[in-house]
């Protein structure tokens, strides 16, 4: 299976009652801005080239944002902070992501999540992101062959990420390491050579970047590290 069939594959999933139920439902309401828009309102497949060397790992695509237009950090404030820093580190081809047709373009690098579709309140359940799991590591899986740096957005990521890893074959340390801004682990895999550079980063939502517990600066500096990791 290829990644264009996986994503075909995963855009007609049904498996989590609740997060159908909303993510059809706010694409049936919308949000008066945005009136005019057919929303996407199904589970939204990761973003970027089939051959990356990074991977970033979200949480779930947002209500109004990814849900309504379909692409990864596609349409709001947290993708308007996301793409800005990877075209500062020369990741991107523009800083800005407003719908599926505006010509961005990444350069090495696959934007996910370990849960594809919109949850209430952004907050999936521990059921909904252990069902989504497989997704995710098929995903990875595909990607195996040209990967090398995985950038972590928030805990919730790590913690769904970290299984992934070590049933891929990835030698995960135990006590397993902790989610932190800038923490950077390099995994060894069991049967095959080379590392696996595993960058965790506050997750670029509007409640850290707003009270500017998370800046441009040091996003752009995680990109940065994680950039030279993959030899990019
Ligand atoms: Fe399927 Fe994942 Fe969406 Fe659940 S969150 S319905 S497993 S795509």
């Amino acid at each position: 299976r290829t990644i264009a069939e996986l994503d075909d594959h995963l855009t007609h999933c049904r498996a989590c009652p609740r997060l159908v139920e909303w993510r059809e439902e706010v694409a049936a309401t919308k949000r008066r801005a945005f009136a005019d828009w057919d929303y996407w309102g199904r589970p939204v497949p990761g973003f970027g080239p089939t051959d990356a060397a990074i991977a970033v790992v979200g949480l779930a695509p947002a209500a109004h944002g990814a849900n309504r237009t379909g692409r990864m950090f596609t349409g709001d404030r947290s993708g308007d902070f996301l793409y800005a820093a990877l075209h500062a580190v020369g990741l991107a081809n523009q800083p800005t992501a407003t719908h599926i047709d505006d010509g961005l373009t990444l350069h090495g690098v696959r934007v996910t999540s370990p849960v594809h579709c919109a949850p209430p309140a952004n907050k999936p359940t521990p059921a909904e992101r252990d069902t989504c799991r497989p997704w995710l590591a098929q995903e990875l899986r595909l990607l195996r062959p040209t990967l090398r740096a995985v950038v972590v957005l928030g805990g919730f990521g790590w913690q769904a990420l970290l299984p992934v890893l070590e049933a891929a074959g990835w030698d995960v340390p135990r006590p397993r390491p902790m989610f932190g801004h800038g923490v950077d682990v390099a995994l060894k895999h069991r049967e095959e050579p080379g590392e696996l550079h595993l960058f965790g980063c506050y997750h670029v939502s509007q409640q850290n970047t707003f009270t500017g517990r998370l800046t441009p600066a040091m996003v752009e500096d995680v990109f940065g590290r994680a950039k030279a990791a993959a030899g990019l």
